[in-house]
C-alpha cells in the first residue's frame, strides 16, 4: 500500500456498543488503588484493544490506524485526549456505584462527547451480528463513540443501581453486579475474592 494511500480518509465504520464496554474501558487501568497498571500506551493499542473487545470492526480500526500513521501528531494528541475521557467515565460510573452526585463538569463533558460522537442511525452487519454504522471521524469522541454510548446506556438503565466498585482497595476495577441479589462485592471472586478471603483466614488463625 503507498502512503497516499495509507493516509486517505477512512470510510464509514462499523461499532459495537456493547453493554458492558464502559467497564472494560475504565478497567483498562487495573490497579487504581496500589499499584496503577496501564495497558494502552498509544493509540494503535486502543484501536487495537477496541478490536479485541469487539467495539470496532478489525476493518474499521486497521483504516484508522493507517490514517493515524500517517498523522502521528493527531495520534498522540487524540490517543491523550481518550484517556482523559476514559478517566471521566471512571468518576461517572464510580460516582454511581457510591450513590453519591457525579460532577457536573463530567457530566456536561459526557454530554458534548455524546454530541460530537455523532447519532445511531443505520444498523449494519459486524461480524456475526449487528453494529451501528457511523461517518469515520478521526476525533476522540467519533473513535470513543461505543464506549460514550454504552456510558451514556448504563446510566440511564436498571444497570445504573448495579454498577459497583471492587470492595480490594487495590484493585478499585468497577464492574456491574449481576448476581442474584445484589451483593457482588468483588471484580472476580479469582482476583480479589479469594485473596479477600485467604486475608481473613490469615487474621483469624493469627488472632488464636
Ligand atoms: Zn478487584
Amino acid at each position: 500500500m503507498s502512503s497516499a494511500t495509507d493516509s486517505r480518509s477512512p470510510r464509514n465504520l462499523v461499532v459495537v456498543p456493547r453493554r458492558d464496554l464502559s467497564f472494560d474501558f475504565v478497567n483498562t487501568l487495573a490497579w487504581r488503588g496500589s499499584a496503577p497498571t496501564e495497558s494502552l500506551h498509544s493509540i494503535g493499542e486502543l484501536l487495537g484493544w477496541m478490536v479485541s473487545s469487539k467495539a470496532m470492526t478489525e476493518r474499521a480500526a486497521t483504516e484508522l490506524s493507517n490514517w493515524f500513521a500517517a498523522h502521528p501528531a493527531q495520534g498522540v494528541t487524540v490517543f491523550g485526549a481518550a484517556i482523559e475521557s476514559r478517566e471521566m467515565i471512571y468518576r461517572l460510573l464510580r460516582s454511581i456505584a457510591s450513590d453519591s452526585p457525579p460532577a457536573r463538569e463530567d457530566l456536561r463533558r459526557l454530554n458534548r462527547a455524546l454530541g460530537e460522537a455523532g447519532s445511531r442511525q443505520i444498523l449494519d452487519r459486524a461480524d456475526k451480528g449487528f453494529g451501528w454504522r457511523i461517518e469515520a471521524k478521526t476525533t476522540v469522541a467519533g473513535i470513543l463513540a461505543p464506549m460514550l454510548w454504552s456510558t451514556a446506556d448504563i446510566l440511564v438503565s436498571p444497570d445504573a443501581a448495579r454498577v459497583r466498585q471492587c470492595a480490594n482497595d487495590r484493585c478499585l476495577w468497577l464492574f456491574r453486579d449481576d448476581s442474584k441479589n445484589g451483593t457482588r462485592r468483588w471484580c472476580s471472586m479469582q482476583a480479589c475474592g479469594n485473596r479477600a478471603k485467604a486475608h481473613r483466614h490469615y487474621l483469624r488463625q493469627k488472632a488464636q
